[in-house]
């Protein structure tokens, strides 16, 4: 099965990927994350992309689409990308890869949430760097010990884009470069709309109903 999910930052893509590929035994593979690693590494690309990143801006499509192919193409099948395509050359290098594999997608589940409630989401959102577990400053603190619920790390903490300044530039940017991809997959036939500003069981269980009714065609 092979599931791509687009939505603004804070929308809840990656929380639900991880609960969704854990649960089908699909791999998760988040651009984001990947992009974190390469920065916390120190590698060539990393330092490239964290200017970028801390200013809320996209990292190039070539560097992107170079890294998430790669990564796919190691995968080959049973994946749910997060965060990747973003933006509409992104999208049709993807379905060029993918058409050349033999492995074109399912679906291309689309997370939405008003801005308002991103904003909230987001600029309180704390993360675990060991494992991407989230949790929210008021609404899903970290359990008292401070150790992650999911891998037990206490590193856990306010991502860099995470505060308000560059919230906003993520949100304006998913507006001009991200969005059109919505009716991008709509018009390849692709497209299943989600309404993630219910609370996350009620957006994993419509996820859930998706996920089978692939799995039924
Ligand atoms: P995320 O964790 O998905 O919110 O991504 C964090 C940051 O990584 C974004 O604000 C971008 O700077 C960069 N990034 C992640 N995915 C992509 C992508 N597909 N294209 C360009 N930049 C990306």
């Amino acid at each position: 099965m092979r599931l791509l999910f687009l939505g603004p930052p804070g929308a809840g893509k990656g929380t639900q990927a991880k609960l969704i590929s854990e649960q089908y035994a699909l791999k998760h593979l988040s651009s984001g994350d990947i992009l974190r690693a390469e920065v916390a590494a120190g590698t060539t690309l990393g330092t490239e992309a964290k200017g970028y990143m801390n200013r809320g801006a996209l990292v190039s499509d070539a560097t992107v689409v170079a890294i998430m192919v790669e990564r796919i193409k190691q995968v080959a099948d049973n994946f749910i990308l997060d965060g990747f395509p973003r933006t509409v050359p992104q999208a049709e290098a993807l379905d060029e890869a993918l058409k050349e594999a033999g492995v074109p997608l399912h679906v291309a589940i689309c997370i939405e949430v008003e801005r308002e409630k991103l904003m909230d989401r987001l600029t309180g959102r704390l993360t675990c760097l060991s494992c991407g577990q989230v949790y929210h400053r008021q609404d899903d603190p970290p359990p008292g010990n401070g150790r992650c619920v999911d891998c037990g790390s206490e590193k856990i903490i306010q991502r860099d884009d995470d505060n308000e300044q560059v919230v906003g530039e993520r949100l304006a940017n998913y507006q001009k470069q991200t969005a059109p991809l919505i009716d991008y997959y709509r018009r390849s036939g692709l497209l299943e709309c989600i309404d993630g500003s219910l609370n996350r069981d009620a957006v994993t269980t419509a996820l859930r109903a998706t996920v089978e009714s692939i799995d039924r065609r």
